[in-house]
């Protein structure tokens, strides 16, 4: 069994009592993505961090890259083993690591910090970094030390395993997937939803997602940029359960029966209400999602947010709601989505959109107009739904799962 990574958790360390039911599903979620990962990977709780060991040989990269889509994690330091325990073998250790480590760029200040969990070790912490200390200046003359503030940092453990690393890259953050229940994220295939559902899913929420498609006005190809992006999203949130509604019915009712200049609110009352259905018939879920941002089109003005918000009882997350354009689009490309959602392919509501909606919808006047939908409203929000089919998404594999929701 050889170490290979200590994972550092920052949030989960204040939550009293559950600290140890989120440390629980932190480590589930790292042994769960290093799944797909070359090698045979255990991880065990040790004082407040994840100690990941492999009893393989294992591809150091992917490992990586695994851990990085783990919500929870803030550090991600890539250990060395030392197999030899006495003191002279971790002091030739610590030199050779500097060696590979650093190569010819030793120009920096250093210090060793080493932790003792095994009191029997027979030399002292404080003993033992000045000893390798000392070691390291004397095989490279640009180092120095710097106790207070130093540049670099080797950090040594001994435990039964005695390792020792210095370079920690950043985890993803937020909290444990699944410490925080699960939520209907409105998937459309621009930039925005994707981020918003990212956002909420890094508070250790699961996400179901429902995609509204309107054929023959969309195309397959907008339906499938909805599920490559809900493969991308899954590879930090897992599988996701994602509702393909048709959604035309409703639409050419709402065209032929309203003003067009309320459509595209309308429509998005009709989003609410399916996707409210929808969670209802989830167990445990208790939120939806979309990716409005205020005042970024007309139909997310604050009125528009207003009179689409009454429409559904269930809290709604919108976690872009203060973020320009710009930043969303530089989160999506942080978290992959953007190159998809660059694709140009229609929407149903870019297809149905008039040329002048209202920016300032009136509640009421609004409801008066869905009232012209009165008589057929229940049937075809009943068709829509009956029309569901979910699709189980994964990140690299998807399969489809018929008109029930998949369990
Ligand atoms: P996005 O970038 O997420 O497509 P957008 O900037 O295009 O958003 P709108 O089209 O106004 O914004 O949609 C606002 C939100 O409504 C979306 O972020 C999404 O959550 C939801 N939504 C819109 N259209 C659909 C759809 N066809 N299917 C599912 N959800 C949708
Ligand atoms: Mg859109």
């Amino acid at each position: 069994m050889a170490g290979a990574f200590l994972v550092k958790y920052a949030e989960i360390g204040v939550k009293g009592k559950n600290r140890h039911v989120f440390e629980e599903a932190l480590r589930l979620d790292i042994l769960k993505k290093l799944e797909n990962v070359e090698g045979d990977f255990s991880a065990e709780r040790i004082n407040g961090r994840i100690f990941v060991s492999a009893a393989s040989d294992f591809d150091k990269e992917d490992a990586i890259a695994a851990l990085s889509h783990v919500f929870g994690i803030v550090g991600i330091s890539p250990v060395t083993e030392v197999t030899d325990h006495s003191p002279e073998g971790i002091i030739a250790a610590s030199v050779d690591y500097f060696r590979e480590t650093y190569g010819d760029d030793m120009n920096f200040t250093f210090k060793v910090d080493t932790r003792r969990a095994d009191k029997r070790y027979p030399v002292k912490s404080m003993e033992m970094d000045a000893k390798i200390g000392e070691a390291l200046l004397q095989n490279f003359n640009s180092l120095k030390v710097d106790v207070h503030n130093p540049m670099e940092v080797l950090h040594l453990e001994l435990r039964d395993q005695v390792f020792i690393y210095s370079k920690t890259l950043p985890g993803a953050g937020g909290l444990p997937l699944g410490t925080n229940g699960r939520a209907m994220l409105l998937l459309s295939g621009g930039f925005d939803s994707p981020v918003a559902g990212y956002m909420v899913a890094r508070r250790g929420v699961y996400l179901d997602a429902v995609y509204f498609d309107a054929p023959p006005y969309t195309s397959d190809r907008a339906k499938q940029k909805v599920i490559d992006l809900g493969k991308i999203l899954s590879s930090y949130t897992g599988p996701i359960r994602l509702h393909i509604i048709n959604f035309t019915d409703i639409q050419m009712a709402i065209y032929k029966n309203c003003r067009h200049d309320q459509l595209t609110i309308i429509m998005r009352r009709y989003m609410m209400r399916i996707a409210e259905k929808l969670a209802q018939d989830t167990p445990d879920c208790l939120a939806l999602i979309t990716g409005e941002s205020l005042g970024q089109v007309a139909s997310q003005t604050m009125k528009s947010i207003f009179v689409t918000d009454e429409a559904a009882n269930m809290p709604v997350f919108r976690p872009l709601i203060g973020f320009d354009k710009q930043t969303i689009i530089n989160m999506a490309g942080e978290i992959g989505t953007a190159e998809v959602s660059a694709l140009p392919y229609e929407d149903c509501c870019t297809i149905f959109v008039a040329k002048h909606p209202v920016t300032k919808p009136n509640l009421n006047i609004i409801k008066a107009s869905e009232m012209n939908l009165q008589a057929v409203s229940d049937e075809l929000v009943a068709a829509a739904l009956e029309s569901d089919k979910v699709i189980l998404v994964k990140a690299g594999e998807f399969k489809v799962c018929g008109s029930e929701n998949a369990e």
